[in-house]
């Protein structure tokens, strides 16, 4: 085992690296995402050289150009303080712009499959976001194997790759309470059971309030968690400065506290689902297309990919936002709007703040990673419904003012990039699921908006055991496509960023 460090910033070695392309991690842009090498301080500038040098060397193939290109360079162009962007300005009526469609690149060759997909199996999944591949275990778990899941790009290009990591039970319903109850749950032993870090820390979630409307909101969110026992306690805001001595605190009337709220690291919930569904027998196909569906008798007979057809006897359409562009392509119309979020990292900082903060009234919110960075985000009400990625500087400004107006101390912290991803949101704000309207053997599982990451474990589980076992779950009877048809909506209001 090498220890020579190749990118000083993250503590990537060279053994990590040549361990990230014995696993088939053969371009820049996947060894990045596998080891983390180029997300520090100087943003790639030291090490990018030394890993292209390593790829030459110790990849089985000689490596293309396509390959060895440096990764998508980040915003901002250089690390820069939020106060810095906290003193600009920004027009708040108008929408923000720029960006780029949220259309998945097929990426290097060297990640994309030869060969055909195969052309039979029981069950064909398409997403391979946390939806997908956390259902496609789960129905390992309950026997079924003969399942292929189909991701466009590679496994963390949704919104699974680039959300805040949030999990937390402090929701507005029964059903979202007890889902998140379970997932938090299966997170917290998912390393020992997938064996993978996924930097699980219950740090606690605080919810700020600063009006009226959004005290009585947590107040009667945390009456209703109490009752489906949540420990959820309604604060002071100079009790809540106990629990984070930095917060000023501006404007805050009262805040709702859950130490058992948490926060985890993405990516490697991807990466485990998959590595334990696959040594079962799952097939994973990355940078694989869905392009379309045979039908008959109202059934689909076969998913139509770019590496051929597989023909299957129940499709689980579980694309995030992309899922009503390829609903259609079955002719089924879902009411999905996908809506950009925008996201930003800093620099790391030593550990000091334990919960996920939240100012409810705005949508910010911050928590910092295991690797000390602040991570946080907040929604625009001017951003419009499109499939939309990339980042503003409007984004930046309003992030870094609400952000130092609560934590001043951060002013001269330094922002080290952003990124976007879309939220899938429904006209209740509640997921899609279950069986579709003249189509029973195409499976909803989307629409989950900016919470389908801490959904997806108990979600998942009951899906499983639902679609194996053919028993009734009134998860996929309330939640169905049909609902909207009906006029049955399923309401949930605690929706953050
Ligand atoms: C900025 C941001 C912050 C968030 N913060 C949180 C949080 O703190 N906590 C939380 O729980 N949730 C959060 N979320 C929401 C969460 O990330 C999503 O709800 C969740 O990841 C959705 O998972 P998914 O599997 O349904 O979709 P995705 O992860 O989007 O996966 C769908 C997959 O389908 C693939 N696909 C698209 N088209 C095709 C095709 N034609 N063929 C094959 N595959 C295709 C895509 O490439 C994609 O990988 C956040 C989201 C964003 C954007």
């Amino acid at each position: 085992m090498s220890k020579s460090l190749l990118c000083p910033c993250e503590d990537v070695t060279s053994s990590e690296v040549e361990h990230a392309i014995s696993k088939g991690f053969c371009d820049i842009e996947s060894v990045k995402r596998f080891t983390g090498f180029g997300t520090g301080m100087c943003q790639g500038k030291q090490c990018l050289n030394a890993v292209a040098r390593l790829l030459e060397e110790k990849s089985p193939k000689k490596p293309t150009p396509a390959q060895l290109m440096p990764f998508t360079p980040r915003p901002p162009l250089f690390p820069t303080e939020y106060g810095y962007w906290a003193s600009a300005s920004f027009d708040p009526e108008r929408a923000p712009s720029g960006g780029v469609p949220a259309g998945i690149e097929l990426g290097p060759d060297s990640l994309r499959p030869a060969g055909p997909v195969k052309s039979k199996a029981k069950i064909v999944i398409i997403g391979g976001g946390i939806m997908g591949l956390a259902l496609a275990w789960n129905l390992t778990e309950q026997g079924e194997t003969d399942v292929v899941v189909i991701e466009k790009g590679y496994l963390c290009a949704g919104a699974s790759g680039r959300n805040g990591g949030g999990i937390r039970a402090q929701w507005g319903t029964p059903t979202l309470i007890s889902l998140a109850q379970r997932s938090i749950e299966l997170m917290k032993r998912f390393a020992r059971d997938m064996s993978i870090n996924v930097w699980f820390r219950q740090g606690g979630y605080l919810f700020l309030a600063k009006s009226d409307e959004v005290v009585k909101k947590i107040e009667r969110g945390a009456a209703l968690h109490n009752q489906h026992g949540v420990p959820t306690q309604i604060i002071t805001a100079d009790a809540a400065r106990e629990i984070v001595p930095q917060l000023t605190m501006k404007g805050v009337r009262a805040a709702a506290w859950n130490p058992k709220d948490a926060v985890i690291f993405p990516w490697p919930f991807m990466w485990g689902y998959a590595q334990q569904a696959q040594k079962r027998g799952v097939q994973v196909e990355t940078f694989t297309d869905v392009k379309g569906f045979e039908l008959s008798s109202g059934k689909i007979t076969k998913v139509i990919t770019d590496r051929g057809e597989i023909a299957c006897e129940t499709v689980v359409l579980a694309a995030g936002a992309w899922s009503p562009e390829i609903a259609k392509l079955a002719g089924v119309h879902l009411p999905n709007e996908p809506h950009r979020h925008e996201i930003c990292s800093s620099e790391p900082l030593k550990p000091f703040l334990g919960p996920l903060v939240s100012v409810l009234d705005s949508g910010l919110y911050f928590s910092q990673s295991m690797r000390g960075e602040i991570v946080g985000g907040m929604g625009d009400p001017r951003e419009g419904a499109a499939l939309n990625l990339g980042s503003t500087s409007r984004f930046l400004t309003r992030y870094s003012q609400a952000l130092t107006e609560q934590l001043p101390q951060t002013g001269r912290v330094k922002i080290l990039r952003q990124w976007s991803g879309p939220y899938d949101v429904t006209p209740d704000n509640s997921p899609i699921l279950g069986k579709t309207p003249k189509l029973e053997n195409l499976l909803q599982m989307s629409g989950f908006v900016g919470h389908g990451f801490m959904m997806a474990p108990a979600v998942a589980e009951r899906m499983a055991k639902w679609m194996a076992t053919g028993e009734s779950d009134e998860l996929f009877e309330r939640f169905t496509l049909s609902r909207f048809a009906e006029g049955r909506m399923e309401r949930e209001d605690m929706i953050i960023g």
